[in-house]
């Protein structure tokens, strides 16, 4: 068993029926995720008794780093490796006012959106929790040796984590949430909600589970203002189609302290990005209190669209923010490095065949 999976519940239990004190829970939590301590022999304020137990009885498995990239921009991209042999990646963004990781919940994908390319390559499986928290705990203790933090927090790597990898999140609910709900966790990460962002394609009734269960800042891969458009783009509208989606996404915020949905919209030449569209997706988002993400599409190999022309998404853009929307164009970081969305490749580890195949994904922001 991989102690990474537990959260403070799971371990609380997992003590007591040890005949172990509760609290040994939270001791254990701080070691692991706040100290990025995984040798039991470590934790001082545990038994030996307890220690040596731990040692034969669980496992603490984190991915490992294949490699790491580094951008002229400060982008670092790295790949992992699972206990299986899949291979995810994960990408982190620094800016001046924070550290972001963009996360993966699944290998693969099974949305099968046209402009994505992890859809050209199948779907694999979920992530585990531990497999998720594992990005997390990766990345934080890996720049920390690095001496590397986040200015606006104290005695922190990442401040803020985006789960916009690989994969549907909301596809992985129940390991989505439990891994979201350890980085909020103030004996882990301590995370806020605020500095959590979760981006889904629309699965409409997830997103009523996921306000009760653990909310989060919501994005969500709108990418057209018609059902049709949106049908051929996010095929996943044919069953929850766009009036459903906003009415959920209306929900999601009512009465609530996060006032407003990130709307990603990705820019594709000739496709959606036409003035008229733009007024489309003005008068469709009027009564959605929301902030929109324009996303420069990134071509990859046998895409059948293109990268809209700045002209185009500055024009745009202006009609949105003439029509009062929040509007902003995402910058598009690493990709020389290949770390921006869409260029992020993985590998499926096809057990059929009995061979690794290359898996691409999108990525991180822009
Ligand atoms: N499945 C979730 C999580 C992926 S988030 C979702 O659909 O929201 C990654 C973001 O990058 C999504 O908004 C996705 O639509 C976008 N994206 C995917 N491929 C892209 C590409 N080739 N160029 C630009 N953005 C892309």
């Amino acid at each position: 068993m991989n102690l990474l999976d537990y959260n403070r519940e799971d371990l609380g239990q997992f003590f007591t029926e040890w005949g172990e004190k509760p609290f040994r829970a939270t001791q254990v939590l701080k070691w692991v995720h706040q100290l990025g301590v995984t040798d039991f022999d470590e934790m001082t304020n545990l038994s030996k008794a307890l220690r040596q137990r731990l040692h034969t009885e669980t496992s603490l498995t984190i991915p490992q780093i294949v490699t790491e990239q580094v951008s002229v921009d400060g982008t670092r991209k790295w790949v992992l490796e699972l206990a299986d042999g899949n291979r995810i990646e994960m990408v982190f963004i620094p800016e001046d006012d924070r550290n972001t990781l963009c996360i993966s919940s699944q290998v693969g994908c099974v949305l099968d959106c046209s402009f994505c390319s992890t859809a050209q390559q199948g779907f694999s499986r979920n992530l585990t929790v531990g497999e998720i928290i594992g990005q997390l705990w990766l990345a934080e203790h890996h720049l920390r040796s690095q001496n590397i933090y986040a200015t606006d927090v104290q005695q922190r790597a990442i401040s803020n984590v985006v789960l916009m990898g690989m994969g549907e999140p909301l596809a992985n609910f129940k390991n989505v949430v439990k891994a979201m709900n350890l980085m909020r966790d103030d004996f882990s990460y301590g995370l806020s909600w605020r500095r959590i962002t979760l981006s889904t394609a629309g699965v409409v009734p997830a997103m009523e589970r996921l306000k009760q269960q653990c909310p989060v800042n919501l994005a969500v891969s709108l990418h057209a203002p018609t059902d049709e458009l949106r049908n051929e783009l996010v095929p996943i509208n044919k069953k929850y189609p766009i009036a459903e989606l906003l009415n959920a996404c209306r929900d999601y915020i009512k009465n609530e302290s996060r006032r407003k949905i990130t709307f990603e919209y990705v820019m594709l030449q000739d496709f959606n990005d036409t003035p008229q569209h733009a007024r489309q997706l003005a008068k469709l988002l009027r009564n959605v209190p929301s902030k929109i993400n324009l996303i420069p599409f990134n071509p990859f190999p046998n895409s059948p669209y293109q990268r809209s022309s700045q002209a185009r998404i500055n024009e745009f853009r202006d009609i949105l923010i003439k029509a009062g929307l929040i509007t902003v164009t995402r910058k598009t970081r690493g990709d020389d490095i290949d770390a921006a969305c869409g260029q992020l490749v993985g590998r499926v580890f096809n057990k059929r065949q009995g061979h690794t195949q290359p898996i691409m994904m999108q990525g991180a922001r822009g």
